[in-house]
């Protein structure tokens, strides 16, 4: 009847007639328990074969895979700005450090806007693509992922909605006549812990994304996305870990001391971008692969039909 049950083994002779087990729908969740392995899900039409297929993204509901993809191609332009914005403004700071006597007044304002304004961009490419990369599985009971789905939810909300607050003050209080050295000490404080709160929720997206991407490596059976996703965990941590010993040395003003671990928090932080980036790179090819694949099938069930 149909290529992909021959090849998983399920039209095996003296197999199970009827589902004996607890089973969803992988299109609709619904409970196909006691229903015929041959039938069709009462609820939406689809065939209960193909959920007796495992949690195998090709064999998902090819309009959740698609989600998924388009949620990967958002979240990576995300990650594609930040790295554009980090090696752009290292050039830039290098370019103007080297060319002599150089209007640096001038030059920390414009870095600032392209770093909120890439900032920005990031935080709402990754609340857009998460969202999406993060759709709960209608075939809820296969759903492994939840914990890890929901921290990056959470987190992108986050650090997209705190950034925004962040940019929001300061553009106002820039509009207002502020921006020069008198900005009142309460814009800067809320801009401080909008931006710190960012950060922190950038932290917990790449922690539960590093979680979610294992999860999903097992579903598109690509076993060089977990092997990613572990090192972005790590490098995650050790990038959070650096970084706070950087901003309380920073903050305590212990100037030359702290500039050591401030670079090495800069050089941290851009390898686990670049990791984050190979991984949301790998996840994208891989869920796209497997939306093609999951189209394809659903198509030779529309023909079966
Ligand atoms: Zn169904």
């Amino acid at each position: 009847m149909d290529k992909a049950g021959g090849q998983s083994g399920l039209a095996v002779e003296g197999g199970p007639r009827v589902v004996e087990r607890e089973l969803c729908c992988v299109r609709c969740g619904y409970s196909l328990r006691g229903l015929p392995v041959e039938g069709k899900c009462p609820e939406c039409g689809g065939e209960v074969r193909r959920s007796l297929m495992g949690d195998l993204l090709i064999f998902a509901d090819a309009a959740y895979v698609k989600r998924l993809r388009m949620g990967a191609i958002l979240a990576e332009a995300g990650i594609v700005l930040v790295l554009c914005v980090i090696y752009g403004g290292l050039a830039a700071v290098v370019a103007f450090a080297t060319a002599g006597s150089s209007p640096w007044r001038g030059i920390e304002a414009v870095i600032g806007m392209v770093v909120s304004a890439g900032a920005l961009g990031f935080g709402f490419l990754s609340l857009g693509g998460w969202m999406l990369l993060s759709t709960p599985d209608p075939a809820s009971l296969m759903d492994q992922g939840v914990t890890a789905r929901r921290v990056v939810r959470w987190s992108v909300i986050a650090t997209a909605g705190a950034w925004f607050v962040a940019t929001a003050v300061g553009a106002v209080s820039l509009a207002g006549g502020g921006g020069g050295p008198a900005v009142a000490p309460m814009v800067v404080s809320v801009m401080r812990w909008m931006g710190f709160l960012g950060l922190a929720g950038v932290v917990a997206q790449l922690l539960g994304a590093s979680a979610y991407m294992q999860h999903m490596a097992r579903r598109v059976r690509c076993e060089a996305l977990g092997k990613a996703a572990r090192s972005l965990r790590v490098l995650t941590i050790a990038t959070a870990a650096v970084g706070c010993v950087a901003w309380a040395m920073a903050a305590g003003s212990v100037f030359p001391a702290a500039a050591v671990p401030l670079i090495a928090a800069y050089g941290c932080f851009a390898v686990m971008a670049g990791k984050y980036a190979s991984v949301v790179d790998l996840a994208r090819r891989e869920i796209g692969l497997a939306a093609r694949v999951a189209e394809g099938v659903g198509e030779s069930e529309e023909v079966n039909r």
